[in-house]
């Protein structure tokens, strides 16, 4: 129906997450009809994306700086962490913290869950790393923010148990609606479950 062009667009566009391929056909023909106004500036500003981009070698955010923005902002909290499955619940907790200062302190990126299936272990999901940097940063709080599905919660069990006595670990509050994943709550709830975080 397409030429090999508009069809490899086509199909690129619809391995992004959520964009089936209604939405990569009307996505594609907007950026068709806004050539110069719209596609030739996205071009320029992911080609700049695409080459600055990098995993933050202390908490594994993507960022276009390394460390990340949050790593070495120097008004951040350094004594407190929260572990995140991945980048987008990390954002949302960001998007969320703006307007209501629920959060200030540092991240940690796990990138998954713990899973025999997918072949995710302690060390793929750089459980170790995240080890040394609690005992040797004086981290005293550890929020463990892993989605509230099984797998979310195997894997914040498992981070507990390692965790010295003298450290305080907590986990976001109730309301969390069970099976949930992060980045698709409201920036309230979000806040509220981070503020009244309970600990284990
Ligand atoms: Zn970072």
């Amino acid at each position: 129906m397409y030429n090999n062009i508009i069809e490899n667009n086509l199909l690129l566009l619809g391995r992004l997450q959520g964009i089936g391929s209604r939405s990569s056909r009307r996505i594609l023909f907007d950026l068709m009809k806004k050539k110069e106004g719209l596609l030739k500036p996205l071009i320029t500003s992911l080609q700049e994306l695409y080459e600055s981009i990098a995993p933050c070698e202390e908490c594994f955010n993507l960022d276009t700086s390394n460390p990340c923005h949050i790593c070495s902002n120097p008004k951040r909290e350094k004594n407190i962490i929260c572990i995140v499955e991945d980048i987008s619940s990390l954002w949302a907790i960001e998007r969320a913290s703006e307007k209501t200062n629920s959060y200030n302190g540092l991240y940690f990126v796990l990138g998954g869950t713990l899973s025999a299936m997918k072949g995710a272990t302690p060390e793929t999901l750089k459980i170790p790393k995240l080890m040394d940097k609690i005992t040797n940063q004086e981290i005293n709080e550890v929020i463990l923010a892993t989605s509230a599905t099984s797998e979310g919660r195997i894997t914040a069990d498992y981070i507990s148990g390692l965790i010295p006595d003298n450290i305080k670990v907590s986990t976001l509050a109730q309301g969390i609606p069970m099976g949930g994943e992060i980045d698709y709550l409201d920036e309230i709830t979000l806040s509220t479950a981070i503020n009244l975080r309970t600990n284990r």
